[in-house]
C-alpha cells in the first residue's frame, strides 16, 4: 500500500459489532469477562483500549514499523524510552533539541543518574567522539527547531549499531509522510502527535513506532506501568486527522515553498531558513532522506533589532501568534522571547538564534493571502 491509501485505512477495521465504518470511541474504564481471565483482548483501559489500538496500529503503519504505543503527549513518550535505561547510562543527544527535550533531560533524568552529552550532529565526528561503552542511545530530531538543521539520520545508524545501542529520532517536524527513519536504521520513532498527524490544533499527544518485538514490549510495559497513556476521544480526533495527512502535508509543503522563495527576495530579510532552498547547508542531506522540505521555515530581518521582529509578531493578521506548529492554520512565533526564553542571550546568539529569528509554521490558507499578510507585517 502507498501512503495515501494507508493514511486512510491503514490499523482501521470496520466496527465487529456494528460494522461501523468509523472506530467507536470507546469511552468505557473497563471491560466485562465471562469467568476470570476470559476477555476478548481487553481487560482495562490504562492497558489497552480498541479506539488506541487502532490509532496505535495505524501509525506503526504509517512509519513502515510493527509496533505504536501512544501517549498522553510527546513528553510523555521521550519520558517512556528514558524510562528503558539505568542510573550510569548514557545518551548522546543534538545540541539543537526542543526545549521541552532538554528540560527532561537534563531537569529529571539527570537526577536519576542518566548521563547526557549534547552535540553538534551535523558532523558524525563529534558523535563518534562523544561515545563511550556506557551509551545506549543516540537520540536526535530532525530537521530541528527552529533552525531546520537537517542530521544524516543513515549515518547515525551505522554508528549506533557500531557501538551496539539505539537510535532514536523525534520525527515530529517531518512527519511520516516526509521521512521514515526505521528506514534509514533507526530503531524508535517518537512523535509529538500534537502536531503535523492531529494537524488541527484541537489534541496533544505523543507517540512511539518501533519494529522489534521485544523492544515493543519493554515500551508498552512502560506505557502501562507509568499510565501516560491518551483517552479514546482524543484517538479518535487523531484517526481523523490522520485520514488527510498526505494532503495536508503536500499543501504545507508548497505553501512552505512558495513562502520560503518569497522571503528570500524580501529586502527586509536576512536569512531564511528552509532546507528545501539549494543555499541551506544541509540541502544535499534533506533532498537524500526527506520526500519534501515541510512548512517549517525560519527568517531573520536586516539590522537585527528585536524591536522589528516584535513589530511584525503583532502586525500579522492571518500568522497568529502562538507557540505549536503544524495545524492547518498558519502560526509565528519568536524562539527568543517565546520557546527558547530560557536560554540566556549569550547562549541563544552562540546558537545561531538572534533575536529577529521568527518561526513559522505555514499552514493550509490559500498562499497568495499568506503572503499578502507577511507584506504588510514587513511593511
Ligand atoms: C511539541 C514537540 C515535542 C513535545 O510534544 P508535546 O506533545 O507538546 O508534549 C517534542 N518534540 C518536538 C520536535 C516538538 O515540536
Amino acid at each position: 500500500m502507498r501512503f495515501g491509501t494507508k493514511a486512510i485505512h491503514a490499523g482501521v477495521e470496520p466496527d465487529p459489532t456494528t460494522g461501523a465504518i468509523m472506530t467507536p470511541i470507546y469511552q468505557t474504564s473497563t471491560y466485562v469477562q465471562a469467568a476470570p481471565g476470559d476477555h476478548k483482548g481487553y481487560e482495562y483501559s490504562r492497558t489497552h483500549n480498541p479506539t488506541r489500538t487502532a490509532l496505535q496500529n495505524a501509525l506503526a503503519a504509517l512509519e513502515n514499523g510493527t509496533h505504536g504505543l501512544c501517549f498522553a503527549t510527546g513528553m510523555a513518550s521521550i519520558d517512556a524510552i528514558c524510562k528503558l535505561f539505568k542510573p550510569g547510562d548514557e545518551i548522546v543527544s543534538t545540541n539543537d533539541l526542543y526545549g521541552g527535550t532538554y528540560r527532561l533531560f537534563t531537569k529529571i533524568f539527570e537526577g536519576f543518574g542518566l548521563k547526557f552529552r549534547f552535540v553538534d550532529m551535523g558532523d558524525p565526528a563529534n558523535v563518534a567522539a562523544a561515545m563511550t561503552p556506557n551509551t545506549k542511545l543516540i537520540w536526535l530530531e530532525t530537521p530541528t527547531n527552529p533552525l531546520l538543521k537537517v542530521i544524516d539520520i543513515a549515518a547515525m545508524a551505522a554508528l549506533a549499531k557500531k557501538h551496539g545501542c539505539l537510535l532514536g529520532v523525534d520525527n515530529t517536524f517531518a512527519s511520516p509522510y516526509l521521512q521514515n527513519p526505521l528506514d534509514m536504521g533507526a530503531d524508535i520513532i517518537m512523535h509529538s502527535v500534537t502536531k503535523y498527524l492531529g494537524g488541527h490544533s484541537d489534541v496533544v499527544m505523543g507517540a512511539l513506532v518501533v519494529k522489534d518485538a521485544a523492544l515493543a514490549e519493554r515500551l508498552a510495559f512502560i506505557q502501562n506501568s507509568s499510565g501516560a497513556t491518551p483517552g479514546p476521544q482524543d484517538c479518535f480526533l487523531v484517526l481523523r486527522g490522520l485520514k488527510t495527512l498526505h494532503l495536508r502535508m503536500q499543501r504545507h509543503c508548497e505553501n512552505g515553498a512558495e513562502v520560503a522563495e518569497w522571503l528570500v527576495k524580501h529586502p527586509k530579510v536576512e536569512r531564511v531558513y528552509w532546507p528545501g532552498l539549494p543555499t541551506h547547508p544541509n540541502h544535499a542531506i534533506a533532498k537524500a532522506q526527506m520526500r519534501g522540505f515541510g512548512g517549517m521555515i525560519s527568517f531573520t530581518l536586516k539590522g537585527d533589532r528585536m524591536e522589528d521582529a516584535m513589530k511584525v509578531l503583532s502586525s500579522t493578521e492571518l500568522f497568529c501568534l502562538a507557540e505549536s506548529l503544524g495545524g492547518v492554520e498558519s502560526l509565528l512565533g519568536h524562539p527568543a522571547s517565546m520557546t527558547h526564553a530560557s536560554i540566556p542571550r549569550e547562549e541563544r546568539l552562540k546558537n545561531g538564534l538572534a533575536d529577529t529569528l521568527i518561526r513559522l509554521s505555514v499552514g493550509l490558507e490559500d498562499v497568495e493571502d499568506l503572503i499578502a499578510d507577511l507584506e504588510q507585517a514587513l511593511a
